[in-house]
C-alpha cells in the first residue's frame, strides 16, 4: 500500500507541474506555446531544474528539443526514450503533450535514485502541433533524420523561415543532423492523453496503444446544373446538394457498418447558395481513417465509386482528389505485450485502442520499436482550457510506467536486442 500512495503524490505532483508549464504563455489568460517562442525557453529551464536532482544532463537539441539523460548503472548503456511534446495550439488545455514529458521526470523520481541496465532518455520535442509553421512534428522528425532543406524553408506568418527561427532562437541549423537518435535506443515510449471518450466510455483509466490510424483526406466536387427553384420540376433537376446528402449519409452509413472505421464529411460548400436556386455544384471534404490500410483503402474506393454512382444516376459530373494518404503506423507488438503487462500490474484491466491522431510515436516508429499509453481525459475533452485528468489515473500511469521499466530491464528480449547494440 505504500508504493501506490507514493505514486499518488508523484501524480499530484505531476499534476502541479503541468500547471506550472501552463503559465509559459504567448498570450495572457491563455495558453499557446508554439514551436521556438520565448515561453519554450523558460519551459526548458523550468523542467531542467525539475531533472538535476536525479543526476540527469540536460541539453536544448538543434530544433529545440529538450533533452534529458538519467544514466544506466554503467557506461555505453542502451537507451530508453519516452517523451512527447511541450509545444500547444492556441487556447490550448495544460495536459496535451506536457503529460508525457512531466510523467516519464516522476518516474525518475520514484527510481529514487536506483540505476537501470539502461539509459532513460526523456524528450521534450520542440513541436508536434503544427501551429507556427503548418507542419506538424518537426521536432520528431529531427529524431529520425528526415526534416530536410525544403521543411526549413517554411515560413510562418510572419515570414520567418523554420532555419530563421532556430537561429533566433540561439540554435544551430548546421547541428540539425547531431540531433538525430543515436544506434543505442533501443525503444520509444509515450504517455499521452486519449484526446477523446472511448476510455471514459469503456470506464478504463489507462488504454494499450496498438496502432495510430491511418488517414485519407480527400475532396469531393457534384457539379449538375443550377437553375430556378420554383419553376424547375423535381424529375428535371441536377442538384448538387441533394447528390451530396445522399453521398454523405453512405459515408456515415459505410462506417457504421465497417468496425474501427471513421469516415467524416466536415465542410462543404454550395454554389450558389441561395434559398431559391437548385445548387449547380458543390464541395466536401472526406475523412477516413482506421489502423488497417487495406480497410481504410476499401472504404475510399467504395465512397468514391459511390459517388460516380450518385453523380450519374442524377446526371451529375463528380470529381475528387485526395489531399493526404498516411499510412497506418501499427505499435511494436513486443513492446505492446509488454505495456500490457505494466497495465495488469498497476491493477487495471488492458484495454486496447487505435488513436485516431497522429502523434510523435508514429515518426519515431520510422526508427525505433515504439508505444503508446493512453490517459483517461475526463469528457473527452482536449485541445481546450477544460482539458484535464484525473490524479488517481495518473498514479496508475506511473505504476504502470515503473514495472514497464523493470520488465524492460528483466526481459529476454530486451537482453537480446541490445546485444546488438
Ligand atoms: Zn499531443
Amino acid at each position: 500500500m505504500q508504493a501506490s500512495r507514493d505514486n499518488r503524490d508523484f501524480a499530484s505532483e505531476v499534476i502541479a507541474r503541468c500547471e506550472t508549464l501552463a503559465r509559459f504563455s504567448e498570450d495572457t489568460g491563455s495558453i499557446r506555446r508554439t514551436f521556438l517562442s520565448p515561453p519554450m525557453r523558460e519551459c526548458h529551464r523550468e523542467i531542467a531544474g525539475w531533472v538535476a536532482p536525479f543526476g540527469a544532463t540536460s541539453m536544448v537539441d538543434a530544433v529545440g528539443n529538450l533533452r534529458m539523460v538519467y544514466p544506466a548503472a554503467k557506461p555505453d548503456a542502451p537507451r530508453l526514450m519516452i517523451g512527447s511534446h511541450l509545444d500547444t495550439v492556441p487556447n490550448a488545455g495544460a495536459y496535451d503533450g506536457v503529460l508525457g514529458v512531466v510523467l516519464p521526470i516522476a518516474l525518475l523520481g520514484a527510481l529514487n535514485g536506483r540505476k537501470l541496465p539502461f539509459a532513460i532518455e526523456v524528450v521534450g520535442f520542440s513541436e508536434e502541433e503544427g501551429v507556427r509553421f503548418g507542419t506538424p512534428f518537426i521536432g520528431s522528425r529531427a529524431l529520425v533524420g528526415s526534416l530536410d532543406e525544403d521543411l526549413l524553408r517554411r515560413q510562418d506568418a510572419q515570414g520567418i523561415s523554420i532555419r530563421k527561427a532556430i537561429e533566433d532562437f540561439g540554435l544551430n541549423p548546421a547541428e540539425i543532423a547531431r540531433a538525430a537518435m543515436q544506434h543505442n535506443v533501443f525503444s520509444y515510449v509515450e504517455f499521452h492523453i486519449e484526446q477523446g471518450p472511448v476510455l471514459e466510455n469503456a470506464d478504463r483509466p489507462l488504454g494499450v496503444v496498438e496502432a495510430i490510424a491511418g488517414q485519407s483526406r480527400m475532396e469531393f466536387t457534384f457539379v449538375g446544373h443550377a437553375n430556378h427553384a420554383g419553376t424547375t420540376p423535381m424529375n428535371l433537376r441536377h442538384d448538387a446538394l441533394a447528390a451530396a446528402a445522399e453521398w454523405i449519409g453512405a459515408v456515415e452509413h459505410r462506417a457504421l457498418s465497417t468496425s474501427g472505421l471513421v469516415a467524416t464529411v466536415g465542410a462543404i460548400q454550395a454554389k450558389p447558395s441561395a434559398t431559391n436556386v437548385i445548387a449547380g455544384e458543390t464541395r466536401l471534404s472526406l475523412d477516413v481513417r482506421h489502423q488497417l490500410d487495406e480497410k481504410r483503402n476499401a472504404a475510399v474506393d467504395y465512397l468514391v465509386q459511390l459517388a460516380e454512382d450518385v453523380a450519374t444516376r442524377r446526371g451529375l459530373r463528380m470529381q475528387c482528389n485526395v489531399l493526404m494518404d498516411q499510412r497506418a503506423v501499427p505499435m511494436d507488438p513486443f513492446l505492446v505485450s509488454q505495456v500490457e503487462q505494466a497495465v495488469s500490474k498497476a491493477g487495471c484491466e488492458p484495454y486496447r485502442v487505435v488513436s485516431g491522431a497522429g502523434h510523435d510515436a508514429m515518426i519515431l516508429a520510422e526508427k525505433v520499436p515504439a508505444a503508446m499509453i493512453f490517459l483517461r481525459t475526463p469528457g473527452g475533452i482536449s485541445h481546450d482550457p477544460a482539458e484535464s485528468v484525473e490524479v488517481g489515473d495518473v498514479a496508475k500511469a506511473i505504476d504502470c510506467g515503473l514495472h514497464l521499466l523493470d520488465q524492460l530491464a528483466s526481459s529476454s528480449q530486451f537482453r537480446r536486442e541490445t546485444q546488438h547494440v
